[in-house]
């Protein structure tokens, strides 16, 4: 039988997503998530064309059983044997990664070195990883890492203003996320204008449940909104983003709060949700503006709104030529208020937004949504796994004509 899918992976602390994806044609067969894991709640489910399969997952209701419960399903439907490697989705590749990576034992091993610097995803990634080579004993997996894009940003635009021994001796920089985001809208945004990536000059928003934006020159990403940390730059869903740093001190040192509780509080009660005490999803929060409007909805995502069309224009610094902006994750697919809103912060920089093309863009439709006589800006779909599967398939390929060369 021929092998002609990609597994990918995407395993988070209590779930796991993975798709499997036919590299060549681009073909996504099949969809689904785990979640709910080391609960009795745990339960997978896999998306086919005209099909849906949902399981229990038994005890401990691990990543390990999950797998195998995936791996007795794709059997049961002919995938298993053509299935010809594994792509997983690893958060964090330090300094050490800017490409994806062949997994072997030390590469294992550094990712768990890394974990430090991510440590509620890093461990994880690590879990689906070695769960995977239990099963698929045989099958090459490669690690696809969220900060590889970010790997070329310059020191100007990835050190902290902090003693530069904090950057030598524990590594404390600007190494940025949702690189494989970024770089697959960019990719397609250069599709859009048929211009070759490497001489396409983007700024990137994407805007989910986390949110960041990128300056893109000559097809490569050159600075980024999150950092050391995934709770810098824009505010989120529920994360703060940028905070004058006073703050966490006054909150400890005068108003009794604990370290832990500050954290939280910056990771899990802040942005859309803290403001508006309401919700973290968008879509809540613009019901609550209509009808009788909700003031502390309507903040919270002006606020959003005002900050991401800020990053967005402090971003013209980091760049000499601009192609378009590109929105991108679920509220910039989805939301035109948002859009709208943030383009209208934008009117020296020439955006004009065009408000049928707008309403247009959403629910999985790409277009540009700016008038003729208005820089570009599209919306583009992000497709993670995507990315993952082709690089995937494109590390194998030259690994495999390498030593075709080599022999
Ligand atoms: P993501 O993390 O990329 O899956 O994005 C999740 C967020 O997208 C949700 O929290 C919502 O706030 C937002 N979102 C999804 N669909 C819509 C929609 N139709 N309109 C506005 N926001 C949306």
């Amino acid at each position: 039988m021929q092998k002609k899918f990609i597994l990918v992976i995407n395993c988070g602390s209590s779930s796991l997503k993975f798709s499997l994806i036919n590299p060549v044609s681009s073909e996504t067969v099949l969809t689904g998530l785990a979640e709910q894991l080391f609960s009795d709640e745990a339960s997978i489910k896999l998306k086919l064309e005209n099909k849906v399969i949902e399981k229990q997952i038994h005890a401990p209701h691990t990543h390990n059983i999950a797998i195998e419960i995936l791996v007795q399903q794709l059997t049961e439907l002919n995938f298993q044997e053509q299935i010809f490697a594994i792509g997983h989705r690893v958060v964090h590749g330090g300094e050490k990664y800017n490409l994806p990576t062949l997994i072997n034992n030390e590469v294992k091993q550094t990712i768990d070195k890394l974990s430090r610097l991510a440590p509620l995803h890093n461990p994880a990634n690590l879990t689906g990883i070695n769960a995977c080579e239990k099963v698929f004993d045989n099958l090459p997996q490669v690690a696809v890492f969220d900060t590889a894009f970010h790997q070329s940003i310059p020191s100007k635009a990835f050190i902290y203003g902090l003693p530069y021994e904090l950057y030598e001796e524990h590594a404390i920089r600007r190494y940025g996320f949702h690189g494989t985001s970024h770089y697959f809208v960019a990719s397609q945004a250069a599709e859009f204008i048929n211009k070759p990536i490497e001489s396409c000059n983007f700024i990137s928003a994407h805007l989910g449940n986390g949110c960041s934006i990128t300056a893109i020159k000559d097809g490569k990403s050159i600075d980024t909104s999150l950092g050391f940390t995934p709770n810098e730059g824009v505010m989120m869903g529920t994360r703060s983003g940028d905070v004058d740093s006073g703050i966490i001190f006054y909150l400890v040192n005068q108003l009794g709060y604990s370290t832990e509780e500050v954290n939280k509080m910056v990771n899990s009660k802040s942005g859309l949700l803290g403001i508006s005490g309401m919700s973290n999803d968008c879509r809540t929060l613009e019901e609550a503006m209509t009808g009788e409007p909700n003031c502390r909805a309507t903040l919270a995502l002006t606020v959003f709104s005002y900050r991401v069309a800020k990053m967005i224009a402090s971003y013209t610094a980091s760049l000499t030529d601009l192609d378009g902006i590109i929105f991108t994750g679920g509220i910039g697919e989805n939301s035109m208020f948002i859009r709208s809103s943030i383009l209208s912060h934008l009117t020296l920089l020439n955006f004009t937004v065009d408000e049928d093309k707008n309403k247009q863009a959403r629910f999985g439709n790409k277009g540009k949504i700016t008038t003729d006589s208005s820089r570009s800006c599209w919306v583009i779909p992000t497709n993670e796994e995507f990315v993952i599967a082709q690089q995937t398939q494109t590390l194998l390929s030259s690994t495999l004509s390498t030593k075709t060369v080599g022999q």
